[in-house]
C-alpha cells in the first residue's frame, strides 16, 4: 500500500496564479474515503480541460488532482458494499473538483459514489463512454420519459462532433432514431454518419441570433452547445417536443424567449450527472451496455497515456478532440 505512484497535481499561489505538475504520491496523501481503487482507466472530458488550464472555475479545493471519471478495481475497503477485487466505476460526485480525482494511478474514495462496472465491459471502454456519455444517455432518459421515441420525428443533437454528441449520436442511431447532426465539421460527414447520424447540419445554422419561432424541424433535441443554439433548437422543435439541455460549449446564457414553451407546449429538460442519485446512475449505465453498439466505440474513441494527458486537456478546449480520449493507466 505504500508504493509511489504518479499523480498530476493542480496548484494555486498566493496570487492565485495556477500551474500543474507530475507529483509522486503514496495512499497515505490521499484524501479520506472508505474505498482504495487502482485506476486502470479514466478520459478527459471538457470540464477537466477547464480544471486543467483553470480556464473555469471547476477546482474548488487546493491542490486537487483532476479527473471526474475513472474505471478500475478495488483494491481495498470498508465500505459494505465493496470489496478487493471489484471491478468499479466513478463518475462524477465532486471528484477532480473538491475530492482528489482520476489523474493518479490509485484514488481514495466515498464508496457510496461507486456503481459496479456492467457486466462484459472494460474499464478502457467504460472510460471511452465517461461522464459524456453517460450524460447522453441521462438525456436520452429524460427525453424517454417526456415520451419521445423514433416515431415523434427526428432528433437533433448539437455539438455531434464531441463527447457528449458522439456517443448521443451513436445510441440514438441504433436505437432507430432519424438523428440529425449539428457540427462545425461538416467536412468530416464520414465520421457522424459512421456513428448513426442520418443528416448533417453545419452548427452555424444554429450559433447566431435566431427568431423566437421557426420551423419545426425535429421532435426533440440532445444539446450540449448552450447558448443561442439551445435557443435556436427550442425555437425548431415540434409541438410537444423536448429538449435536453446538458452543456455549454458555446455558453452558459440562453437567449431565448418563452414562445416554443407556450404556443408549441415545448419542454427544456434540465441534465446534470455531477449529483445524479445512484439508481438512475445505474439504469444509465445498463441502458449504454444494451444500447450503445460496443463496435463504435472504436471508432469514436482516442486512446492516450498518462503522459499525454495535460496536452489533451488543452485540446480539449482549443477544439482539436473528436470524439472521446481514454487515458489507459496501466
Ligand atoms: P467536447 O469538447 O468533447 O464537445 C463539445 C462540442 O461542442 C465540440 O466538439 C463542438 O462540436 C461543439 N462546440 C464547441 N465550441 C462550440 C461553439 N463555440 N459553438 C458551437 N458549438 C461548439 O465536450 P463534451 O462533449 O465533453 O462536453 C460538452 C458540454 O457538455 C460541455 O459544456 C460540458 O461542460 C457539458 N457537460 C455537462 C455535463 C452535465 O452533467 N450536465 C456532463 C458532461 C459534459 P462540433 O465540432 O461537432 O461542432
Amino acid at each position: 500500500m505504500s508504493d509511489s505512484f504518479k499523480a498530476i497535481m493542480v496548484s494555486r499561489d498566493d496570487e492565485k496564479n495556477q500551474s500543474v505538475s507530475v507529483e509522486t504520491l503514496t495512499v497515505d496523501d490521499l484524501m479520506e474515503g472508505d474505498v482504495v481503487v487502482s485506476v486502470e482507466a479514466t478520459t478527459v472530458n471538457y470540464k477537466d480541460g477547464l480544471a486543467i488550464t483553470g480556464k473555469s472555475p471547476v477546482v474548488r479545493r487546493w491542490p486537487m488532482i483532476p479527473g471526474i471519471d475513472l474505471a478500475g478495481t478495488v483494491e481495498s475497503s470498508s465500505h459494505p458494499r465493496w470489496k478487493a477485487g471489484d471491478k468499479v466505476i466513478l463518475n462524477g460526485w465532486g471528484t477532480g473538483e473538491t475530492h482528489y480525482g482520476a489523474y493518479a494511478a490509485k484514488s481514495r474514495v466515498n464508496g457510496d459514489w461507486l456503481i459496479g462496472l456492467p457486466e462484459g465491459m472494460s474499464a478502457h471502454d467504460a472510460m471511452a463512454v465517461g461522464t459524456a456519455g453517460y450524460t447522453a444517455m441521462l438525456s436520452i432518459l429524460a427525453l424517454e420519459r417526456h415520451g419521445i421515441n423514433p416515431d415523434r420525428g427526428p432528433v437533433v443533437v448539437t455539438g455531434a462532433s464531441g463527447g457528449v454528441g458522439s456517443v448521443a449520436v451513436s445510441i440514438l442511431g441504433n436505437l432507430g432514431y432519424f438523428v440529425i447532426a449539428s457540427t462545425g465539421r461538416t467536412h468530416d460527414q464520414n465520421f457522424l454518419k459512421g456513428l448513426g447520424a442520418a443528416e448533417i447540419i453545419d452548427r452555424a445554422e444554429l450559433s447566431e441570433p435566431g427568431k423566437p419561432l421557426g420551423k419545426e424541424r425535429w421532435a426533440a433535441g440532445i444539446d450540449s452547445v448552450g447558448s443561442h443554439t439551445l435557443a435556436n433548437v427550442l425555437a425548431q422543435t415540434h409541438y410537444g417536443g423536448a429538449v435536453a439541455a446538458c452543456g455549454l460549449a458555446q455558453g452558459f446564457d440562453l437567449p431565448a424567449t418563452v414562445m416554443p414553451f407556450i404556443l408549441r407546449g415545448v419542454s427544456l429538460l434540465g441534465i446534470d450527472s455531477v449529483m445524479a442519485p445512484v439508481a438512475l446512475r445505474e439504469e444509465a449505465w445498463a441502458r449504454i451496455a444494451s444500447d450503445l453498439d460496443s463496435s463504435k466505440l472504436g471508432s469514436l474513441a482516442t486512446s492516450i497515456g498518462f503522459d499525454d494527458l495535460i496536452e489533451t486537456a488543452h485540446g480539449i478546449l482549443e477544439g482539436k478532440v473528436r470524439g472521446r480520449v481514454v487515458v489507459d493507466m496501466m
